[in-house]
């Protein structure tokens, strides 16, 4: 069966993709690898500056909203992980390991990874000990280490300071970058420790993490940090998912579009925080997503 519309993605950018797609009678399929739609903020503690939502909304609680906004659109959404696409013919050819879709049209929304940290660890303690979602394994430490100094970082590392645990940022800059939304709290924060200029070096323990060495990138010298019951939470950046998408033009990795999404290829789209952009947060992923899909939708119907 050929469909009109291919979404890749079910992050906020391919679910506001697929509204406006099915909304116009297009014939849609989403292929996303997870189980649910959702995303990056599935893992996110607390979902701010989204016009709409009230402070304490949960990633997880807005992923759920998405999902089922998904489910009900009309839109056939199939858990697919894409593994190839051949994008320049007038079928598009989407492959997912065996399998293989055609559509008229293509919307690429699948994201970024976040970056994982390179330091020292055990396997094991990596597996047990290191995370980058807070509110599922925050209860779980008595410290708290959270590295990296976006937005993100200090969003979370305010939710991993309630009840008064103790944190310790790591950030390599000099101070931190965050908006004052975040970073005033974490300044007038009686327990949470901002070490700057800094990484980590090398984690040890045994079952727990008992050693952080934490190494000043400015002066090289080193600080030890001893716990009996810490974790991790790492936010430090992510890279787009384009490494299937062979035949789009990219810019330092992100894909090109112009203003109504389209990409160097005809009929194809890219959407969200995957393209080249300023401004990676919902209210951009879900305006490129309407505005990909209300192109898409005359791009398809100029050739019936
Ligand atoms: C810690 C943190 C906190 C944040 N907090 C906020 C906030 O409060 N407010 C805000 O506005 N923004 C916030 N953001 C930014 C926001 O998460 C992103 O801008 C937004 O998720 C981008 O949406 P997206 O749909 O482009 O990508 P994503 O949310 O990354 O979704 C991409 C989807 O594509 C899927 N996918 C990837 N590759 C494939 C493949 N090959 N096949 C099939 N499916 C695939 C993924 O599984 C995923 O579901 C935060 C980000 C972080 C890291």
């Amino acid at each position: 069966m050929k469909y009109d519309l291919i979404i890749i993605g079910a992050g906020p950018a391919g679910v506001s993709s697929a509204l406006y797609a099915t909304s116009r009678g297009l014939k849609t399929l989403v292929l996303e690898q997870d189980e649910n739609a959702g995303g990056t903020l599935k893992k996110v503690s607390n979902i701010t500056h989204f016009t709409g939502f009230m402070t304490g909304e949960t990633g997880s609680v807005f992923s759920k909203t998405l999902d089922e906004q998904l489910k009900q659109c009309g839109a056939k959404v199939l858990q697919k992980k894409v593994t190839a696409a051949s994008l320049k013919g007038e079928d598009k050819e989407i492959i997912c390991n065996e399998e293989k879709f055609l559509s008229k049209a293509v919307i690429i929304a699948a994201g970024t990874s976040q970056n994982t940290p390179d330091f020292e660890i055990l396997e094991e303690l990596k597996n047990k000990h290191l995370h980058n979602d807070a509110r599922k394994y925050y209860k779980d430490y008595e410290n708290v280490i959270v590295i990296g100094g976006s937005d993100g970082a200090a969003k979370e590392a305010l939710f991993l300071s309630q009840n008064n645990k103790h944190v310790d940022l790591i950030i390599r800059e000099e101070k931190l970058g965050a908006v004052p939304e975040f970073s005033q709290p974490i300044l007038n924060s009686n327990n949470i420790n901002i070490h700057t200029n800094s990484v980590i070096s090398k984690v040890s323990g045994r079952k727990n993490i008992e050693e952080i060495k934490i190494k000043n990138t400015l002066t090289s010298e080193e600080e030890i940090l001893n716990f009996n019951n810490c974790g991790i939470f790492y936010y430090i950046g992510s890279k787009p998912n384009t490494e299937v998408f062979k035949e789009v033009e990219l810019n330092k990795g992100y894909i090109t579009v112009d203003e109504k999404m389209k990409t160097n290829i005809n009929g194809v789209y890219a959407v969200g925080d995957i393209r080249v952009k300023e401004v990676r947060q919902i209210s951009t992923a879900v305006s490129d997503g309407a505005l990909a899909a209300i192109d898409a939708s005359k791009y398809i119907n100029a050739k019936k």
